[in-house]
C-alpha cells in the first residue's frame, strides 16, 4: 500500500500542466486530492478523468489572488478530509516582457499570483499544520528563481521571491514536523507561455526553444519530483529540487 493512502494534498494551479499531472500522480497513489484553480470546467474534466484512481478527488474553484478564497480552499479541505497533509502552491503565470514595454498590468498579475498567492496559501494552511503538528508545504519556483534572463526581470523576481519565502519559512519551522520544499523546473511543456503578449519575447522563444531546439520536460517529470519529496521519511526534509531537461543549459 502506498504511503500516500488516505493522506490529503491541496494543489493550486491544478487545471493544467504541472498541477494536473501532480494531481493524477497523487490520486493514483491513493491520496485525497483537492484540485484548485479558476477554470472550473477544466477541474471538472480532470476530476472525471481521475474517477477510477484509488484516491478521492474534490474540486474547489479558487483564485489564489484572493486571500479569502485561499482560506476557503483550506477550510473546505479540512471540513472534507479532516486536515491537510500537503499544500502544493503551484499556480503561476509567466507573461514575460521586456521592461521598456511597460506592461505594468502583467507585472502586477505576476506579483499577485506568483508571490501573494504563495503567501496566502502559507497563511491559510500553517495554523492547521501547526495544530496537527505535521504537514508539508511545497511551492513551484523555477530555474528562473535561480537565473535571470532578459524579459524575465519581473517573472524571475517573483520566482526568486517564492524560493526565498520558502527558505525563510523552512528555517522558522526547523525542529517541527512541518516540511518545506521549493521545486524549480526548467522548461516543461505546458500552457505557461500562452500568457506572453510581447511579440519580441515570442520571437526570442521561437529562436531559443522552438521546434527541434530543445526537448522540454513533461509535466509528469515534475509530478514525480514532487512525489519524491513527499515520500521521504518524516525526518528528511528535501528543501529544494532543480529539474531541467538534459539539453537545457
Ligand atoms: P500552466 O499554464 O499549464 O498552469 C498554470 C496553472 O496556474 C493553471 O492551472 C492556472 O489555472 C493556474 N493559475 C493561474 N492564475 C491563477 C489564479 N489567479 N488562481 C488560481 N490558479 C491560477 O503552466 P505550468 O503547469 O507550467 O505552471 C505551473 C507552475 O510551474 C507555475 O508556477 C510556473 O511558474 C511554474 N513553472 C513552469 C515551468 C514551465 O516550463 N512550464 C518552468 C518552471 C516553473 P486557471 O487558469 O484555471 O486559474
Amino acid at each position: 500500500m502506498s504511503d500516500m493512502n488516505g493522506k490529503t494534498i491541496v494543489i493550486t494551479g491544478a487545471s493544467s500542466g504541472i498541477g494536473e499531472a501532480t494531481a493524477a500522480k497523487f490520486a493514483g497513489e491513493g491520496a485525497n486530492v483537492v484540485l484548485a484553480a479558476r477554470r472550473k470546467d477544466r477541474l471538472e474534466e480532470l476530476q472525471n478523468s481521475l474517477q477510477d484512481k484509488p484516491g478521492k478527488v474534490e474540486i474547489k474553484q479558487t483564485d489564489v489572488t484572493s486571500k479569502d478564497e485561499v482560506h476557503e480552499l483550506i477550510q473546505f479541505t479540512v471540513d472534507t478530509f479532516g486536515g491537510v497533509d500537503v499544500l502544493f502552491n503551484n499556480a503561476g503565470l509567466m507573461p514575460l516582457s521586456f521592461m521598456e514595454k511597460g506592461k505594468v498590468d502583467e507585472w502586477e498579475k505576476m506579483v499577485d499570483v506568483n508571490i501573494k498567492g504563495v503567501l496566502y496559501g502559507i497563511h491559510a494552511v500553517l495554523p492547521h499544520m501547526q495544530e496537527q503538528n505535521s504537514g508539508h508545504i511545497i511551492t513551484t519556483s523555477s530555474i528562473a528563481g535561480h537565473e535571470i534572463m532578459p524579459s524575465g526581470a519581473v517573472y524571475c523576481g517573483t520566482k526568486f521571491a517564492a524560493r526565498v519565502i520558502m527558505e525563510g519559512l523552512g528555517k522558522e519551522l526547523a525542529g517541527t514536523d512541518i516540511r518545506t520544499t521549493s521545486i524549480s523546473p526548467g522548461v516543461v511543456d505546458t500552457e505557461l507561455t500562452e500568457t506572453i503578449t510581447d511579440e519580441d519575447v515570442l520571437e526570442m522563444f521561437e529562436k531559443n526553444f522552438g521546434k527541434g531546439k530543445m526537448t522540454p520536460l513533461d509535466s509528469k517529470d515534475i509530478a514525480e519530483a514532487v512525489y519524491y519529496t513527499v515520500q521521504q521519511p518524516k525526518n528528511v526534509d528535501v528543501n529544494e529540487i532543480i529539474v531541467r531537461p538534459n539539453n537545457q543549459g
